[in-house]
Order: structure tokens, then sequence, then C-alpha cells
């Protein structure tokens, strides 16, 4: 087990559409919040039985934030415009996208 678990130090909204997370190592990425919406995990955004995606969410392009808010210590919850306000998208993840 990897106990050094890299935690989140900032994130900065840089515009409607993207934000800038600091990571605790010093790593820095860029997120565009359609790209965090094509990977929602929410059941209302993928079918958990086949891990596809559902068709339902429209106007990915233009999709933003309402909020971002942080879940305990290891992951974001972004409640995004297109109303989807289930995806808890882990560090982990974040990290890999
Ligand atoms: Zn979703």
């Amino acid at each position: 087990m990897n106990d050094q678990t890299i935690q989140l130090k900032s994130l900065e909204q840089r515009d409607n559409y993207t934000f800038t997370i600091e990571w605790s190592d010093g790593q820095l990425n860029d997120y565009s919040l359609s790209t965090l919406q094509q990977h929602c995990p929410c059941a209302n955004c993928t079918d958990e039985q086949t891990g596809k995606r559902r068709a339902g969410i429209k106007n990915i392009e233009n999709v933003r934030a309402q909020r971002i808010v942080s879940v305990g210590r290891y992951a974001l919850r972004v409640y995004f415009t297109s109303g989807c306000s289930a995806g808890i998208f882990s560090f982990d993840m974040l990290r890999n996208l």
C-alpha cells in the first residue's frame, strides 16, 4: 500500500469552463468541465450494468459547474449545469484523466 496519498492543495477556477488543480506533490493539471462531464461516473451519466455512457446529457461542450465541493480527503463532487450533481471524482481518477 502507498500511504503517501496525493492531496489537493488548491483549486482555481480559470474561466467558466476550466479549472486548475495544484496537487500536494506540486503537479498542476488543467481540467475542462466538459471532459469531467464526459467521464462522470454517476448513474445518470453511466449505465452501471454495461459501463456505457448514457446519451442524456446534451450540450456537453458548454457544460459549466454550479459548484465544486470536496468530499472527504479523496474526491471532488461537481455540480454540473447539465443537471448532473452526483458525480464524485476521486483524486486518483482526476490524476489519471
Ligand atoms: Zn453524472
